[in-house]
């Protein structure tokens, strides 16, 4: 098996996460359950954060992607690790304020985001906006006039840097829905329109140039657009931005197709990021930005797992074998979404060999609602515990009650205790705002 500090095989044989038995975990809290090793997410939060502060003086601040994983309880994680979040939504940030976050170190995101949310972002003290159209320039002008205040906005662009897993390409015309493109000068444009505007404090850009990269490169290239962009409107406008935000993407290991990082080799993406933005601003005679930097998916994805339990097994001979978990695409659909791959075990045999390959199926009616095809794992049978790996960013944060399944609850496991942090729903919380009007009644 694939083990990590977070991740081991106890005596008994079974997988520990965070010093807690999975048999014990599934015992005390039922099954499907998402599980999250605090200790882990502590260790990520603080790679980043103390990398920005020894290699770059503090000079920058990270800000967790919640949209990764959004409950009260990460909030207050990142509260207490002192660093900043980023939100996407009203509901992603009426969550932080809920459990207390400081609304100066909340960055507000997203393509369209709605009149209310920017009320509601203002309303709030919300730190930073990322403008992302000419139309939302527009109505945080007129809502921050209306209320009296100044909002500090960064604008997004597009350095037409796509990043993958394992390559990037550049690209001069990026089709994306976010952010304005430097190469057609709507970048220009939205920068003159916002600089006019007195209600909107201007500090800087933001782009994020994709997910699940390995490729240093990527980011390099991208500090290098942003940072020839940042001297073209120095130059053009006399505009001196004196923030960047990189956004996130810094991979994590799903299947051994992927590279396996330990915390401390995060260390590197960012060390090299901060020397190209150090060369960068000393070719260009640029001052050095306040730098942030967005990891949502590397902050939580390795520090979570999610345990189910095999049902019924199917076997097409001579085709496939499906082994059925009482979960699926309501509580992970990262497979239908995208064919995502994962490493799974038996977590209450986890010291067996894998034996044979299967497809691990959910129980919605979907025929592509699987959890992942071609798993490695040893003979499964009904009852057996299954520990899918690498389950914490975008799993939760996309679940469902597709077929009215309730969405499992999620636990944060402390020095092998287990709390819960996402409380089980009930079936009343599925009919909770049906409404039955007058003529059915
Ligand atoms: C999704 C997103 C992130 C986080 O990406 P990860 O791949 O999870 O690190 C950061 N910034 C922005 C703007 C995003 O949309």
């Amino acid at each position: 098996m694939n083990e990590r500090e977070t991740l081991r095989v106890n005596e008994r044989g079974h997988l520990e996460i965070g010093g807690a038995d999975c048999v014990e975990l599934a015992k005390q809290f039922g099954t499907p359950l998402y599980v999250f090793d605090e200790a882990h997410i502590r260790t990520m939060m603080r790679v980043f954060r103390d990398t920005l502060e020894e290699e770059y003086d503090g000079n920058g601040l990270v800000l967790y992607a919640s949209k990764a994983f959004s409950c009260k309880a990460i909030y207050r994680i990142a509260a207490q690790e002192g660093i900043g979040v980023d939100v996407v939504s009203g509901g992603e940030l009426y969550t932080a304020l809920c459990a207390d976050f400081p609304a100066a170190r909340i960055c507000m995101h997203g393509n369209n985001k709605l009149p209310a949310e920017l009320a509601e972002a203002l309303e709030n003290g919300v730190g930073r906006i990322v403008i992302d159209s000419f139309l939302e320039a527009d109505r945080l002008e007129e809502e921050a006039a209306r209320r009296g205040v100044v909002q500090t906005v960064l604008i997004r662009i597009n350095p037409g840097v796509e990043a993958h897993t394992h390559a990037y390409v550049q690209t001069a015309t990026p089709d994306s829905k976010f952010g304005f493109s430097i190469y057609d000068g709507s970048a220009e444009e939205i920068t003159r329109a916002v600089l006019s505007k007195p209600h909107l404090r201007l500090v800087g850009y933001h782009c994020h140039i994709g997910s699940q990269i390995f490729e240093k490169q990527s980011f390099v290239l991208a500090v290098q657009k942003n940072l020839a962009f940042l001297a073209e409107m120095k130059k053009k406008l006399g505009f001196e931005a004196r923030e960047l935000n990189l956004g996130g993407g810094f991979g994590v290991w799903y299947t051994d197709a992927d590279p396996k990082l330990r915390p401390a080799d995060y260390r590197g993406y960012l060390s090299a990021l901060i020397a190209a933005v150090k060369k960068g601003c000393a070719e260009l005679g640029l001052n050095l930005p306040f730098l942030m930097l967005e990891p949502g998916r590397s902050i939580v994805g390795e520090a979570g797992i999610t345990l189910y339990t095999v049902g019924a097994i199917k076997e097409i001979r001579g085709l496939r074998k499906y082994v059925a978990v009482d979960g699926g695409m309501f509580d992970d659909p990262r497979y239908c979404l995208y064919q995502s791959k994962y490493t799974a075990i038996l977590a209450n045999r986890a010291d067996e060999a894998p034996t044979e390959r299967v497809s691990v199926a959910g129980k919605c009616c979907e025929s592509g609602d699987l959890i992942g095809v071609d798993m490695n794992l040893p003979s499964a049978r009904a009852g057996d515990l299954l520990a899918v790996f690498t389950t914490g960013a975008y799993n939760y944060s996309m679940a469902s009650n597709y077929n009215r399944n309730l969405i499992p609850p999620a636990v944060l496991v402390k020095e092998g205790k287990a709390d819960y942090i996402v409380a089980p729903q009930s079936y009343e919380d599925l009919v909770r705002n049906d409404v039955l009007p007058k003529s059915l009644r």
